[in-house]
């Protein structure tokens, strides 16, 4: 905040004229040629007439200040200077704009060739007019207009820079177009996680919001603008820019092909013309219900006697909790200890890193990349269970005013149910209600259900900004501000987050060990998706398709007997064979004897999974991984394939495919020559439409 308390007498005096005296002959600027597009100014009196020159400049005492020695400029010179120093402030908004964007994406920008680069510098220009005639208006001495437009600099200033920077830093994506459709959706859970998040926040705006008070001052003391009809003029153009802005398609260039400045105002733009069209991602009623194809009655046939609880927890990735049984665990002690002889899955992935899309895999089986229309007509789990006459249970304590997921699931056939606002009714978006809260209610109302019963116990304590407990965090120190510089402390308050929640999933785990349908009682705990702590670049899901944001955890736990012999060999013969989530509703269907009742075939030949009992799909498959589906928008386009361990994939920050094996480099640090991948190009980019950079 120092740049807002600038002395500038220093420098004033040294570039005043030696014999002037302010208030006498003022000196100002004004072009020599009252219109046009001339930019030449010349020193002016106060009066108009050109200053008086003096004799000579009279020498520095040699111990003077280097800007005072600038006074040994002759007056001419010293108005020189001042009148660069002024054009300089005009257009450095723009400068520091561009080097900024360059600093953090340089080799992306550098590789724009035609149409795109003639598009990035086409918006460089487009802000350059924008900010010039805004700084000019603002640095007028006198008349209304220049106190609206400080305001309107330090407000853009904000917006336009400081906060896409912020969003930068976080997602390694400025906010453009489809991210404002989709962040619509979530707009109180917006404006959370920037509270949360303020540290980072203000890191960021605040220089931006320093600069934004300073240039106009300073523009005011060393070139002023003086015609006012120059002013009017001047913000008749920067509306000119807005407008070309806001309307010229951010689809002509390259995906963020434009400056964040520009590519925040098309954003607006482009929400402006949704809202116009009456869209309906913008209209809040996206996703909307559903109306599910009616099911005939089913029959249960299970292999064995068995209910199912289902635990889904939130943006926990696999790396970061004990997936075999470990002495010594320190990520997930309690349930590690409660449940040593479970059954996991080292290489389960996700096929997205967004919430909405996960459950709706994980519920319906369908794939991400089923049309709006298939999603909106396709049964879910409950649908299935209710058809069968099951007892079934939804137990939430993610908020489901969350991305309108209320409004999706109105309606479902369970016969329990109880969502976070029912707990606590002032449960934040972003990490619901308290997950021990909702553990307990879950142990208290299951006694309700009658056998055999599948119950969905959905915790989201570990969303962002991940709720932990002050009084017991092993891994210190921790922060929840997620910018540059606060690495460490973000994974760190990340992982007290998955210790806090395993206290409750094991508080769970014994609870359900003591009913008296315990040894028949499956447990599945998966999460939904990963969580990316800037492993490559960002902090949170949904952005990219890296194995942080995909690779999830995934156990099953069964008491000696409620598995087939057979079952369980090929249960346990996926320890480290490639699977995804498509293979979860699967795998629950066998659970409950649901999965070959032959009236559900043609809903099932819209699922591509297979029953992980049964050894799970084949992984020689090739599969389209996205965040982008047509039923939920993705606020940054990313999109690839998967076929065992061979993974292909790109987000909208990129200029190319990258190409992983990550079976051996689970890092994804060593990209393959795409040729490796050859496979997977054809049917992403033809199932995607092309890529998504
Ligand atoms: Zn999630």
């Amino acid at each position: 905040m120092r740049a807002l308390s600038l002395d500038l007498r220093p420098l004033r005096k040294a570039l005043e004229p030696k014999g002037m005296v302010t208030g006498q002959a003022q000196v100002t600027f004004r072009p020599a040629v009252p219109s046009g597009s001339s930019t030449r100014w010349q020193a002016r009196s106060r009066h108009g007439a050109p200053n008086p020159v003096p004799e000579s400049a009279s020498a520095s005492p040699p111990d003077e200040a280097p800007a005072a020695r600038v006074s040994r400029l002759s007056p001419r010179g010293a108005a020189r200077v001042r009148r660069w120093a002024g054009r300089a402030l005009l257009v450095a908004p723009t400068v520091g704009i561009v080097a900024v964007d360059l600093a953090k994406r340089h080799p992306r920008l550098l590789s724009f060739t035609g149409t795109d680069l003639f598009f990035y510098l086409g918006s460089v220009l487009c802000g350059l007019v924008l900010w010039t005639s805004l700084v000019a208006v603002a640095s007028r001495q006198s008349g209304f207009a220049r106190w609206p437009t400080r305001v309107l600099l330090v407000l853009f200033a904000l917006v336009l820079v400081g906060a896409q920077i912020y969003t930068f830093e976080r997602y390694q994506a400025y906010v453009n177009h489809r991210a404002v459709l989709v962040g619509t959706s979530f707009l109180p859970s917006v404006g959370q996680q920037l509270w949360f998040d303020r540290w980072s926040v203000a890191r960021a705006v605040l220089p931006c919001l320093a600069l934004a008070v300073a240039i106009p001052l300073l523009a005011v003391k060393l070139a002023p603008m003086r015609q006012r009809a120059r002013g009017w003029l001047c913000l008749d153009i920067a509306l000119v820019a807005v407008l070309l802005g806001a309307f010229i398609s951010p689809e002509s260039g390259a995906e963020q092909g434009q400056p964040p400045d520009i590519m925040y105002i098309a954003a607006m733009g482009q929400l402006a013309r949704a809202r116009w069209d009456h869209n309906e991602t913008v209209e809040r009623v996206h996703p909307g219900p559903r109306t599910p194809e009616p099911m005939p009655k089913l029959v249960a046939v299970q292999a064995r006697k068995r209910n199912v609880v289902m635990l889904i927890t939130e943006s926990v990735r696999a790396q970061s909790v004990c997936l075999d049984y470990a002495t010594g665990c320190k990520y997930t002690p309690f349930s590690n200890k409660v449940v040593p002889n479970r059954i996991p899955l080292t290489q389960m992935r996700a096929v997205d890193s967004t919430t909405a899309i996960s459950l709706a895999v994980m519920w319906s089986g369908l794939l991400p990349t089923s049309t709006r229309k298939e999603l909106h007509s396709a049964p879910l789990l409950w649908e299935y269970t209710h058809a069968a006459g099951l007892d079934s249970a939804y137990y939430t304590s993610q908020n489901l005013l969350f991305g309108n997921s209320g409004t999706w699931l109105e309606g479902s056939p369970w016969t329990r149910h109880v969502s976070a606002t029912m707990i606590e009714p002032d449960a934040t978006y972003e990490t619901g209600a308290d997950d021990g809260k909702l553990v307990d209610f879950a142990i208290r109302d299951m006694g309700a259900l009658k056998e055999p019963y599948v119950a969905v116990v959905h915790l989201s304590n570990t969303h962002f900004p991940y709720k932990i407990d002050p009084e017991d965090m092993p891994f210190t120190p921790q922060e929840e501000a997620t910018g540059p510089g606060y690495e460490n402390e973000i994974l760190n308050r990340y992982q007290d987050a998955i210790y806090l929640q395993d206290k409750s999933v094991a508080r769970l785990l014994e609870a359900l060990k003591k009913r008296p349908e315990a040894e028949r009682t499956v447990i599945m705990y998966v999460s939904d998706h990963g969580e990316q702590m800037r492993e490559k670049g960002a902090v949170g899901h949904t952005g990219t398709l890296f194995d942080p944001e995909i690779r999830i955890p995934f156990w099953i736990a069964a008491p000696q007997g409620t598995l087939t012999e057979d079952e369980e060999t090929k249960l346990r013969g996926l320890h480290d064979t490639p699977v995804t989530s498509l293979d979860v509703f699967p795998t629950v269907m066998d659970l409950l004897g649901l999965w070959d009742a032959p009236e559900i075939d043609r809903f099932k030949s819209r699922i591509t999974g297979q029953s992980l009992l049964r050894g799970g799909s084949p992984t020689d498959r090739s599969i389209v991984i996205t965040n982008c589906s047509e039923l939920w928008a993705c606020a940054f386009k990313n999109w690839g394939g998967i076929r065992g361990s061979k993974k292909l994939i790109a987000h909208q920050g990129e200029r190319a495919w990258s190409c992983f094996d990550v079976a051996k480099d689970p890092d994804e640090n060593k990209p393959l020559d795409p040729s490796e991948c050859a496979d997977l190009l054809p049917l992403t980019e033809r199932v995607m439409g092309g890529h998504p950079f």
